[in-house]
């Protein structure tokens, strides 16, 4: 039998578009493998974001041409947002092995046709389907690509233009995805609060959340990411209304210092954020708040990241995504004066890891003596693990029967700054 490996980089997306690609193989009867080496055809659907995913691509596609060299297989296939940028490059590497190579900024709709096509030409569909990872929460992406320019970020560039679906095709979706068991759903969007904008109709996100959470049977509802500039306290005030969106906010501050803020064009000042915050306090007590955050931006100084620092302690995220800024190609802070020397990155990527760190630790340490809702994502004998409604990963013990997708109270009695560690307190 003719096998496939789908190797995924970077955001959640993607991981929605490998499943797409991975029904594909599947209505063609291949079987899926782990590893390039025993694969008849590998997919790499690629990341850009940083330097450094874009360099593996690159190796990996280097090392996939190898194996084809020795023994005719696998067949190359690239996509993602490193195919949008780096076309010439990817084709030298890979040369005869490239079996299709389609940009990040097309529609995943129309890279999934084009793939069915190019297989279809030397295999027969035998129509054999194929259901997602544990079924227990999904992606739905509601709008494609980017309009805000970020100064460091390639995304607009790979990706193109924002384009939103429409709201009944979203729906049925939605809905195909509970009555098959999804219990979960994740909303998608670079900048997830501009849905609709392009379709005219700045209340379209949280129209959008309304319509999605009243899908029969859905449990849970949450979205990825929201851009601070159009977070409003109204629209904090309508989420509050909605009763099974997950109270959990991810909002990328991206830096705590306006200058550099400014310099990022991220359209909102600190004080812009910190007002988001209380207003986050205020009304959804109880919710979680994690974020992302670029050190080492050209021209930061150490006063700027003190700001950012600052930010975090007073803020005291539950969790922060940290970088070091990598200079990608043809943004505006790639040739900007004042590039950062990569020793003082990785020291205050370090710093700010560990100020996180406790913080993490601590928040994760007041859970402890509650109990809490448990969407089982796994169970392995009388170990599993699942997620709170803040979105906090437990890993519990339960001497009942239960099953992955089950909604389960957990007590919690331990917590490390990654996990909450509990004992099954019910089943709901
Ligand atoms: N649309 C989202 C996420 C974009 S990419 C947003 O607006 O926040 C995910 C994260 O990668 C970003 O939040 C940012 O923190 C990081 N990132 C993007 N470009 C980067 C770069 N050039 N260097 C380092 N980190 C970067
Ligand atoms: Fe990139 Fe900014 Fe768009 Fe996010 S909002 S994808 S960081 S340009």
């Amino acid at each position: 039998m003719r096998t496939f490996a789908i190797i995924n980089f970077g955001c959640q997306m993607n991981e929605y578009e490998s499943d797409r690609f991975r029904e594909v193989f599947y209505e063609f009867g291949l079987s899926e493998v782990s590893n390039i080496e025993e694969a008849d055809f590998v997919l790499f659907n690629s990341c850009a974001v940083r330097e450094k995913s874009e360099q593996k691509l690159i190796s990996s596609v280097g090392y996939a041409r190898s194996l084809y060299e020795k023994y005719g297989r696998p067949y190359v296939i690239v996509t993602g947002c490193v195919a949008s940028i780096r076309e010439k490059e990817i084709k030298r590497v890979a040369k005869d092995s490239l079996f299709m190579l389609s940009k990040g900024y097309e529609l995943v709709y129309e890279r999934v046709e084009e793939l069915r096509r190019e297989l279809s030409k030397i295999l027969k569909p035998v129509g054999r389907s194929f259901t997602s990872s544990s079924g227990v929460f999904a992606y739905v992406p509601v709008i494609f690509g980017c309009n805000s320019f970020c100064t460091y970020c390639i995304v607009p560039a790979t990706k193109g233009r924002e384009k939103s679906r429409k709201l009944s095709d979203i729906i049925d979706e939605v809905q195909r995805l509970v009555d098959s068991g999804t219990k979960e759903i994740v909303l998608l969007g670079q900048n997830i609060n501009h849905y609709a904008y392009d379709l005219g109709n700045p209340n379209g996100f949280i129209e959008l959340l309304e319509a999605v959470s009243k899908v029969r049977g859905l449990r849970r509802l949450r979205y990825l990411t929201p851009h601070p500039a159009y977070f409003t306290k109204d629209l904090i005030k309508r989420m509050r209304q909605i009763d099974n969106l997950m109270p959990h906010f991810h909002l990328p501050v991206q830096s705590g210092s306006n200058r550099i803020l400014e310099l990022m064009k991220r359209e909102y000042t600190k004080e812009f954020y910190l007002d988001i915050i209380e207003a986050i306090w205020e009304i959804f007590k109880e919710a979680s708040i994690t974020t992302d955050i670029i050190v080492g931006f050209p021209t930061e100084t150490e006063e700027d990241f003190m700001e950012t620092v600052n930010m975090v302690k007073y803020v005291r995220f539950d969790k922060s995504f940290i970088a070091a800024y990598s200079k990608r190609p043809n943004t505006p802070a790639s040739t900007m004066e004042g590039q950062i020397d990569p020793k003082i990155k990785k020291e205050r990527l370090n710093y700010l890891l560990s100020v996180q760190n406790e913080i993490s630790l601590e928040k994760n340490k007041a859970y402890i003596g509650g109990t809490y809702e448990v969407l089982v994502e796994n169970v392995k004998g009388n170990v599993a693990f699942g997620r709170i409604p803040q979105d906090k990963l437990v890993i519990f013990e339960t001497e009942k029967q239960i099953q992955t997708g089950d909604l389960v109270n957990v007590q919690i009695n331990d917590a490390d700054f990654i996990h909450l560690k509990g004992k099954i307190a019910d089943l709901l």
